[in-house]
């Protein structure tokens, strides 16, 4: 789950990383409100999860209220590459000299946390990525090891950090790694971390992303719930109890099994289609879950032709061939059907969806065969 700027630097604050004053405001005299409490001058700032703010003009400077009214009415409602803002953040400004960039994730491949610091901060760190490299300190931390102080010293020194911002940033990195692991991110990234014309270092952004598989050890997660802009597609599978995630293709998939449900992405994408989602229905695909499924892929306008791959072990195939022939009769389904039907009691399966098989309903015998059709049906590669 990807928080909210304002969000972040909450959680930020509970591991003792330093932090403007501020509050939230979703409307014009809110954020006046707010910009008492933190002091003039202040910065308003949209709440879109989105980067870029800045040069998409949602972030703003205001010097006293009647600023803070002007900005306030023009960010509320603006539309952020495809986001439309509902909530400011305004916090008391900062005078800035210099600003950095660091953050940790995870680098999978080296099995260990990736930190990355760089003494160019403020820009989008892609942009640094690509024109500048080297600029960026990398720091492979061992989670077994940890991240000590006198490591975080070393990097901001290897990082050219301005030496008077040196000392409190090893600081702020030894916090924000421990945000990163005992808060459970899988994201936790502040630029511009900031060094202020008075010498103090603090964040002036964040960019935390939680990782859900660790919800059930944080139930104080909960005041984020309701605040994450979701796929419709996945709200809607989630309701429904199914494994979904939602894609950007054309050919709709229901598959039993995780392993099989990603084979068929796989077979999919090499015969030239590409998968509007990934589903697995999992061992029971009786009719209302065939039903269920169905309706969520149906309900996504991209989708094109759905392909239903079932591999039948301790699920028997006759019961799923019944499941899918009582979702037709439930769920109006606008895109053809392949079906590709294996396993346990498959000629039995075969035998009661033979006499309904139509240009709308299509049997093919191999996985491969129906990943062609299904790609043909969805017009082709896509
Ligand atoms: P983003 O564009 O979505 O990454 O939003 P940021 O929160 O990073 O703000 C964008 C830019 O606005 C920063 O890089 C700063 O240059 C500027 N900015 C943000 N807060 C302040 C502030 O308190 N004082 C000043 N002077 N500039 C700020
Ligand atoms: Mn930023």
């Amino acid at each position: 789950m990807d928080l909210f700027e304002y969000q972040g630097k909450q959680y930020f604050a509970r591991f003792g990383i330093p932090i403007s004053k501020g509050g939230v405001a979703d409307t014009v005299d809110e954020a006046v409100a707010r910009a008492e409490d933190a002091g003039y001058p202040v910065v308003v700032k949209a709440q879109v999860k989105v980067g870029g703010r800045g040069k998409a003009g949602g972030v703003k400077l205001a010097a006293d209220a009647a600023e803070v009214r002007t900005h306030a009415g023009a960010i509320l409602g603006l539309d952020i590459k495809g986001h439309v803002v509902k909530r400011l953040w305004i916090e008391h400004a900062s005078d800035i000299a210099k600003e950095y960039y660091a953050s940790f994730t995870l680098d999978r491949s080296a099995k260990k946390h990736l930190g990355m610091l760089s003494a160019e901060g403020g820009v989008e760190i892609e942009e640094v990525a690509a024109t500048n490299p080297d600029a960026i300190a990398l720091l492979h931390v061992d989670p077994v090891d940890g991240l000590s102080l006198e490591a975080a010293r070393e990097w901001v020194a290897r990082a050219t950090l301005d030496p008077a911002a040196r000392e409190q940033a090893a600081e702020l990195l030894v916090r924000l790694y421990a945000c990163f692991t005992e808060g459970d991110c899988d994201l936790a990234e502040v630029n511009p971390l900031i060094l202020t014309p008075e010498g103090r270092v603090h964040a002036l952004d964040a960019k935390v992303t939680l990782d859900d598989n660790a919800a059930f050890r944080h139930p104080e997660w909960e005041e984020f719930a309701g605040t994450d802009v979701e796929d419709e597609r996945e709200a809607r599978a989630r309701a429904r109890g199914l494994n979904y995630i939602g894609l950007s293709g054309s050919v709709g998939i229901i598959a039993n099994g995780a392993g099989l449900a990603m084979s068929t992405l796989d077979v999919v994408n090499q015969v030239g289609g590409s998968a509007a989602n990934f589903l697995d229905i999992g061992g029971g695909a009786n009719a209302d879950v065939m039903a269920a499924a169905l309706e969520v892929i149906n309900s996504d306008p991209a989708v094109l032709s759905i392909l239903v791959n079932i591999f039948g072990g301790i699920t028997r195939v006759d019961e799923v061939a019944k499941g899918v022939l009582e979702a037709l009769d439930r769920v109006d389904i606008s895109s053809p059907i392949v079906l590709r039907l294996d396993g346990t009691n498959a000629e039995a399966g075969r035998q009661i969806l033979a006499p309904h098989l139509s240009d709308r309903l299509v049997a093919e015998p191999t996985m491969l065969d129906a990943a062609r059709r299904a790609v043909a049906l969805a017009g082709g590669q896509s």
